[in-house]
């Protein structure tokens, strides 16, 4: 421990030597009245002047801290709704390109369904033009067959004479048939022509009713054919009439499909305006962020600028309790390296957990995370001391932050807790003392914390 590092600090009157003073004697006591109630003067005096404007600035800080705390929920919320609305419109873009997929395919058998229906309908058209040819036939048979009727009734006629002309020669006619012929020969004669004319009657009649019923089972051959064509085309038209039920299925489907992919469009339409809307807000939120991170810093450095408004006489220990100090302050070889540098501060090694307090009053500039090593940890800025100078103090490897940056502390007030986070093999605080509030400036903390040598 060198010389120097043992000097006198200067004034300190915070509680820890409060504390740790000796047993007063009456003289003490007298003077200590007596600055009590000047102190009491004195607190009266800028309770009115500096705390009412270090108030005010700590309740607008406050207020400032829950707005950026308010914003930073804002924009994890928005964030979140931007990532359920992508999800939502990813989702939505894959039914839509799988019913797509599915019309497709449907569009495929509606075309291979109307190829057959055509072919059907085809087939039923030849049917058709068949048996328009078969029913002209039976037309045609039919005029012949009332043709040969005509006939067979026009001989009929003739037969019904001859045979009228027979009967009168046969019954008693004779008489008068004996008057107009000359001799029995003669009568003879013309019976056998009568009796050949009735058998030539009666051989044609019997051929033209033969030719007629030719002409009728021509025509009943045609009928069954016709009707059998008709058979065939009532079941092309069955056919037909099952693969047009089909054909509307499938048309029916193939627009309920349609209707689903237009659903499917406007909701990744939605999502994407969902997606438009969180990320407007977002960016909305980040310039509020900014803006009110700006009004805080402002505020820090207009305390900065108002330096009398942190008035403070002395600083605390921040440890109620540590086991010892387990490194000093100053310049010192790594034993790995070998390279010199200096330990800017002083390690208190305590139980994990541990609570740490403000060493003096004064306004929280930094409260997080730090990549440079410590950690958690803090830098209090406490303004101009009794020896003009302005000082800021730092508490690194905490295992947790119990205070925000912007915050006015008081002395003694809670603002962590001893951890090992960041460079650190142990549990213990790291505290460094900053004169004119640049670590280039570190002091060691020995020269004004009232720190007992273990
Ligand atoms: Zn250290």
């Amino acid at each position: 421990m060198s010389k120097a590092m043992h000097a006198k600090p200067f004034r300190l009157t915070g509680p820890y030597t409060a504390r740790h003073a000796r047993p007063e004697s009456p003289r003490s006591k007298l003077i200590r009245a007596v600055s009590l109630g000047l102190a009491c003067v004195c607190l009266l005096l800028t309770a009115t002047v500096y705390p009412a404007s270090a108030a005010t600035n700590s309740t607008s800080m406050a207020s400032l801290q829950t707005k950026l705390d308010k914003l930073s929920q804002s924009i994890n919320q928005h964030k979140k709704e931007l990532s359920d609305a992508k999800k939502k419109e990813s989702a939505a873009k894959a039914l839509e390109s799988e019913l797509k997929e599915r019309v497709t395919v449907l569009q495929d058998q509606i075309s291979v369904l109307g190829g057959q229906i055509a072919a059907v309908q085809n087939s039923i058209g030849e049917k058709e033009q068949q048996i328009g040819v078969m029913q002209t036939q039976i037309t045609d048979k039919q005029t012949q067959i009332e043709q040969k009727q005509n006939e067979i009734d026009a001989q009929w006629d003739d037969f019904k004479k001859h045979m009228a002309a027979m009967q009168e020669l046969r019954d008693g006619g004779s008489v008068a048939m004996l008057s107009a012929v000359n001799d029995l020969y003669e009568l003879l004669t013309f019976n056998e022509v009568m009796q050949d004319i009735s058998i030539k009657d009666t051989e044609i009649m019997n051929n033209m009713k033969s030719a007629k019923q030719g002409l009728e089972d021509d025509k009943a051959a045609l009928e069954e054919q016709k009707a059998g064509l008709e058979a065939e085309k009532a079941e092309l038209q069955s056919q037909k009439s099952e693969l047009d039920s089909q054909n509307a299925q499938m048309k029916g489907k193939q627009s309920e499909l349609n209707n689903s992919i237009s659903a499917a469009k406007l909701s990744a339409a939605e999502a994407q305006a969902a997606q438009q809307k969180a990320q407007a807000a977002i960016e909305s939120d980040e310039l509020n962020y900014e803006a009110v991170k700006k009004e805080i810093q402002k505020l820090i450095a207009a305390a900065s600028a108002s330096k009398p408004q942190l008035s403070f006489s002395g600083f605390a220990c921040p440890l109620k309790s540590y086991s010892r100090i387990s490194s000093e302050y100053g310049w010192r070889k790594n034993p790995v390296s070998g390279v010199n540098k200096l330990h800017a501060g002083i390690d208190f090694a305590a139980a994990g957990g541990t609570p740490i307090y403000a060493a003096a009053s004064g306004y929280v500039q930094v409260a997080g995370w730090s990549t440079g090593g410590y950690g958690n940890y803090v830098i209090i800025y406490h303004g101009k001391m009794s020896d003009g100078n302005t000082y800021s103090t730092l508490y690194a490897h905490m295992r947790s932050v119990a205070t925000s940056a912007g915050k006015y502390v008081k002395q003694g007030e809670l603002i962590g807790y001893v951890g090992t986070t960041g460079n650190s093999t142990g549990n213990h605080l790291h505290l460094e003392v900053w004169k004119g509030g640049s670590k280039a400036n570190a002091v060691n903390p020995r020269s004004c914390i009232p720190i007992p040598h273990n």
